[in-house]
Order: structure tokens, then sequence, then C-alpha cells
């Protein structure tokens, strides 16, 4: 659900955030709750403010690793608040270990900070309820900090981990290999342990550890997945993955025979380009444009989407965001164009399926000296 902007970064909030608001309105407000010595008639609204000021702190720390990764030029696609807090949903391609980490340690590092600040308004404050919250705040701030560093991906602490490891067995897929095992056994211990305080008479807390715990194994999996998928394509860049351009005609040359020559080519689409500039796709379909006329006596350039139509990538583009502008695109494969819009060559959904099947294979072989490609 989008809430709004942040440094124009969308904001979203999961379902399960409202839930966990509402439980915990509830849940403070109650007799024995950290607000017990406020009036009952009070006590909904000030636990209603608190909850809504801990919401808060959740985004200044999610705001604060969106602030960092900016500062590397790294940006950030979108906040979203879960009931353990947030994710920050940032480009991982292009990012440094270091950088990954500065990114990661910068939310338990405000979250500190938030509860310094909180305990000293809690001290200093000249009405108790304002003390009183306060000093939940920078309760909740600490937890929220020491929560965020459990070594588990993909929370701040996994995330720290994982740079660590890459930066020693230099390898981005090995350390995400290593860190989602890693966050799985983090998961079997939080299941342990909250297992272990059921059976020991403290059931709330015991639910509340296992859902973190079934939050942390969930995650981890789906991270592993996320990388295994995007790491090739994220290090791949379409100039060294593209088809080369086979067939291109002139834009003067007639709808009839560019059928012919697709048709003998078995080519669904050809680029029409003159002096290496391309100027246009043409497509089977698009001789449908031609109505009644006669094909012969109608230039293709007349038929074909025009450059400025044609959804593109540079050769610098990663495979990846290519995916993603293909996803976009009517066409089934993608023009290749360099800064002077000069044709260099097509991706198409296969490219982006060898690149992962290479990948794969990749990965079962021993590994392979670098810069030695197998045969
Ligand atoms: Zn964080």
């Amino acid at each position: 659900m989008l809430i709004g902007r942040i440094f124009g970064i969308p904001l979203r909030v999961d379902w399960s955030w409202i839930i966990v608001f509402t439980l915990f309105v509830v849940m403070l407000s109650q007799a024995g709750g950290p607000f017990e010595t406020i009036a009952p008639q009070w006590r909904l609204g000030v636990a209603a403010i608190t909850v809504l000021l801990l919401f808060v702190c959740v985004l200044i720390h999610e705001a604060s690793h969106a602030s960092v990764g900016r500062l590397y030029g790294i940006p950030t696609h979108d906040i979203t608040l879960f009931a353990f807090g947030g994710v920050s949903h940032m480009e991982n391609t292009g990012v440094t270990p270091g950088q990954q980490a500065a990114i990661a340690a910068a939310g338990p590092l405000a979250s500190f900070a938030i509860a310094a600040l909180s305990a000293l308004v809690a001290y200093l404050a000249p009405w108790p309820t304002l003390a009183q919250i306060a000093g939940y705040l920078a309760l909740m701030n600490v937890v929220l900090g020491v929560f965020n560093l459990l070594p588990s991906y993909p929370l701040d602490g996994g995330r720290i981990v994982h740079a660590l490891v890459w930066k020693l067995r230099n390898s981005r897929t090995k350390a995400t290999e290593f860190i989602s095992v890693f966050s799985t056994v983090i998961g079997f211990m939080l299941m342990g342990f909250a297992v272990l305080l059921f059976f020991t008479g403290a059931v709330v807390s015991g639910i509340w550890i296992a859902l973190i715990a079934w939050f942390v194994m969930r995650s981890a999996k789906s991270e592993w997945t996320v990388e295994l998928l995007t790491g090739p394509l994220g290090h791949t860049h379409c100039a060294d993955v593209m088809d080369p351009v086979t067939e291109r005609l002139e834009p003067d040359v007639s709808c009839s025979q560019a059928m012919q020559t697709m048709l003998t080519a078995q080519r669904r689409v050809v680029p029409i380009t003159h002096d290496e500039r391309l100027l246009g796709l043409a497509t089977l379909s698009d001789f449908g444009k031609l109505g009644e006329r006669d094909p012969n006596g109608v230039p293709v350039s007349e038929v074909m989407t025009p450059y400025s139509d044609l959804i593109r990538v540079a050769p610098s583009t990663t495979a990846l965001d290519a995916v993603k502008r293909l996803g976009d695109s009517a066409h089934a494969q993608l023009p290749v164009v360099d800064a002077s819009q000069s044709l260099q060559g097509f991706v198409t959904r296969e490219t982006f399926m060898r690149i992962l099947a290479f990948a794969q294979e990749q990965r079962k072989k021993p590994s392979l000296p670098p810069g030695v490609l197998p045969g």
C-alpha cells in the first residue's frame, strides 16, 4: 500500500504492519503495560501516539539506509514497512562490499542515535507522560537496532556479514550462498528458543520470537532465489551477449520487398537503417498498417515503428535492466544502440536464458581460473 514519498522514494506499508499497529496499541494501553500510571481514558490515545512515533523511528532507520546509498549514487526503488521494521529496496548492482556494509550499518546506528536522544528527552522531560513515551521509544529503538543486527539476511546484520564474506572470498554469489544457509541456521536456532520460551510459560514472547524466526527463514530463501536469478544478469552487459545484426533494410525499400526479405530470412523483425543509423523496426504485424494500399508502392519507413517510439538499450546496459525493459516493450527483442544511434545488435529472451543457463553450468563445475571460459 503506497502511503507517500520520502526524498522522492515511494513509501509502502505491508498489510502486516496494520495488524501489528493495532496489536501494539491494544497491548500498550493495557493495565500492566508501560503506561499504566496514566489515567485509563488517556491510555489508548497515548499508546496510539507512541506507536505512530515508533513508525517514524522505523522510517528514519530506513531513510538512513537510503541516504547513505544515495551518497554512493545507489538509488533506492522503494521503502516498505513490515511488521518488524522496514526493507529498503535498493539497486544491488554496482555496489562494493564496503559500500554495502556502510549502507547496512547506517540503519542500526540511526536507531541507536534515536534511542540515545529519546533517553535524554525522558530524563529532562518536565511532564511524566512525555517522559514515559520517550522512555519507551528509547527502549524500542535499542530493540530495533539490536534486532536488525541479527546476522541473518536480509536484516542489516546479515548484510554486514554478507559484505564481509563477499570481501574475504571475493565472490558475491558465494557470499549469498553462505549467508542464506547461515540465516536458515539462525532461523532454526530462534525457532528452538521460541519453543523453549513457549514451554517455560513465556507464551507471548515465544510467539514473537517464532514469528521473527519464520520471517528470517522465509526472507533468506527468497533473497537467495533473487540473487541466483539477478546475480548473473546484473553482472553481464548487453554488448557481451547480444546477437549480431544479420539483415537490415534501407528506409526506401518497398513493403512487399521488406516482407519478402523477412519471410526468406525467417525473421519476425527487421531493422531499418541508413548510414549505420537505426531509423526504426519493422515487424510482420506492422504491415497491417498498409490497409488497402499497394505494398509495392509504400516504403517500409511508413509502416515501421519509428526510432523515437522504440524501447532500446545501450551496449553498457546490464542484462538485468534489459530484462525489465523487455517486459515494457511490445517487441520480442530489444535493439542495442550506441550513443550515435548506431545499431549494434539485439537482445532477446533467449539471450537472457543463455546467460542463466551458463551461470548454472558454472556453479556445477569446479571453479575455473579467472578469465578462462570453458570451450
Ligand atoms: Zn535496516
